[in-house]
């Protein structure tokens, strides 16, 4: 069982959220049990959703069957019956989907607030005890109270069990909540139930692109969600590290012995989001660069780097969503600046499809792994407005290259689910090409990450200079 709790006035939002009704006692059946929601308690001031999930052993036991060829006295003798295992991950994600989906359109204001929220969860196993449910849910800002279970109460002296208590307090987006529970329960989890396909990886980075990539313990759970596929395990963490520029160190203190072995080579080599940033001001600085604009900037991992160059005297960062502008907020420090070092900074939403006086005057602009986050129809918008309408003296591109997909072990489709379309090198040079023709520029293209023979290097990057004379 789950309980999900706020104090939220009036509380009774919750139902809206959950697609839920309070008044009523909802069964959702599943291939191994049926999962029940039902509200013990619906008042103005708190209202406690409850997710209840009976499984059923024997249901359990055919469906193991078919994928496990090897008898083993655990597909008979478990604890799936008795404890929140990674079924009830599942349960949670299929019941709450569209919450999880932060959807509710009797409510919409509310899907993006933070709410005063309460997890509690009676018996959790977790695989590493209490210490390791606090150092996966306290970065995510939640408060953990993980009680230790005792084995058997009748004889203290043999111990605790390796099940916790555990209340979760928060003041936290719902849909985030429910996502982080989607992920975490398995990777508390000490047996999985279900065999992981290549979609696993897609999976994992949906439900934890916004949070997992800046988690300080991203490689332990990635490792643990993915199981013993090392493979898998990989290609999340590259593409993870892509979405953040922390160093993807292998944390072996609590996961001893390592079930897969991630190469060291790859380890201690600078994470490819690293390279990239390398290479951008690179460019700057040979452009010589005094302002520049960081066109959809994401979290702000550039800007940062950005502010720290003395050349530069003035960035900006624009991106169309307000939870990126936020987290950039938050890593940048902007409330502890001085007011001189707050005045060389702008950040602003918008979106690139649409003319803004505010993206014009600046050296530089940088589009950094945007351009194949636009639907291929509107791209033409973004050319219009970055090189037509604010044309600065040099736009700087990066995008990935699709030839080198193969050599990311067990990728199928696109390195991140948010990529609308993913470019090979001569899809890349007849986009620079056209582009610079039509609006008078120069471009010159190089390629990011270490260089493979036949696909190239992972991320492409165009420079892209204004003609002064088209200019004029
Ligand atoms: N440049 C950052 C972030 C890349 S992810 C980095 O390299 O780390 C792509 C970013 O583009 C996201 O933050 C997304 O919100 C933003 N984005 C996508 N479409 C956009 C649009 N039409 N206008 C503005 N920003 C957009």
């Amino acid at each position: 069982m789950l309980t999900i709790s706020t104090t939220h006035r009036p509380a009774t939002d919750l139902g809206y959220l959950l697609h839920k009704h309070p008044d009523r006692v909802q069964e959702f059946p599943q291939s191994f049990g049926t999962a029940t929601v039902l509200y013990p308690e619906a008042g103005e001031e708190r209202c406690t959703a409850a997710l209840l999930l009976e499984v059923d052993p024997v249901r359990l036991a055919r469906r193991l069957g078919r994928s496990t060829p090897d008898f083993s006295l655990a597909q008979y003798v478990n604890d799936r019956s008795y404890a929140a295992s990674s079924l009830l991950g599942v349960a949670l994600a299929g019941v709450f989907s569209t919450a999880r989906s932060g959807v509710c359109k009797a409510r919409p204001d509310l899907v993006e607030q933070t709410l005063p929220l309460e997890i509690a969860i009676p018996v959790l196993p977790c695989r590493g005890g209490p210490e390791i449910a606090r150092r996966l849910f306290e970065p995510l800002g939640w408060s953990v109270v993980a009680e230790p279970i005792a084995l058997d109460e009748g004889f203290p002296e043999w111990g605790d069990a390796r099940y916790v208590q555990l209340v979760l307090t928060g003041q936290v987006r719902l849909a985030d909540a429910l996502t982080q529970l989607h992920v975490l329960l398995p990777v508390l989890d000490e047996s999985k139930h279900y065999w992981q396909g290549p979609d696993e990886v897609d999976k994992l980075l949906r439900s934890g692109g916004d949070w997992l990539a800046g988690h300080p313990d991203r490689t332990l759970i990635t490792r643990r969600y993915l199981g013993r596929r090392g493979g898998l395990t990989r290609v999340a963490l590259a593409r993870l590290a892509e979405l953040d520029d922390r160093d993807a160190a292998v944390d072996e203190a609590t996961d001893a012995p390592a079930e897969e072995e991630v190469r060291p080579s790859e380890e201690r080599r600078l994470p490819l989001n690293a390279q990239r940033h390398e290479a951008v001001l690179r460019v700057l600085a040979e452009l010589g660069a005094r302002s520049v604009i960081d066109l959809g900037c994401g979290p702000g991992q550039l800007l940062g780097r950005l502010l720290k160059v003395p050349g530069i005297d003035r960035v900006a960062g624009c991106d169309v969503s307000t939870r990126a502008l936020q987290q950039a907020v938050r890593r940048l420090q902007v409330d502890r600046m001085t007011e001189r070092q707050a005045d060389r900074l702008e950040l602003f939403q918008g979106a690139l499809t649409y003319e803004d006086p505010r993206f014009g005057g600046y050296d530089a602009a940088v589009l950094m792994e945007v351009v194949e986050h636009v639907d291929a129809p509107r791209l033409d918008a973004l050319e219009r407005v970055v090189f037509g309408a604010a044309r600065p003296g040099a736009v700087v591109v990066t995008t990935p290259n699709r030839e080198y997909n193969v050599l990311y072990e067990g990728l199928r489709g696109r390195r991140h689910p948010d990529h609308r379309f993913e470019w090979d090198r001569p899809e890349f040079a007849a986009w620079c090409e056209r582009v610079a023709a039509t609006y008078g520029y120069d471009v010159e293209r190089r390629g990011v990450g270490e260089s493979d023979e036949t696909h190239g290097t992972p991320t492409q990057l165009a420079v892209f200079t204004r003609k002064e004379a088209t200019d004029a």
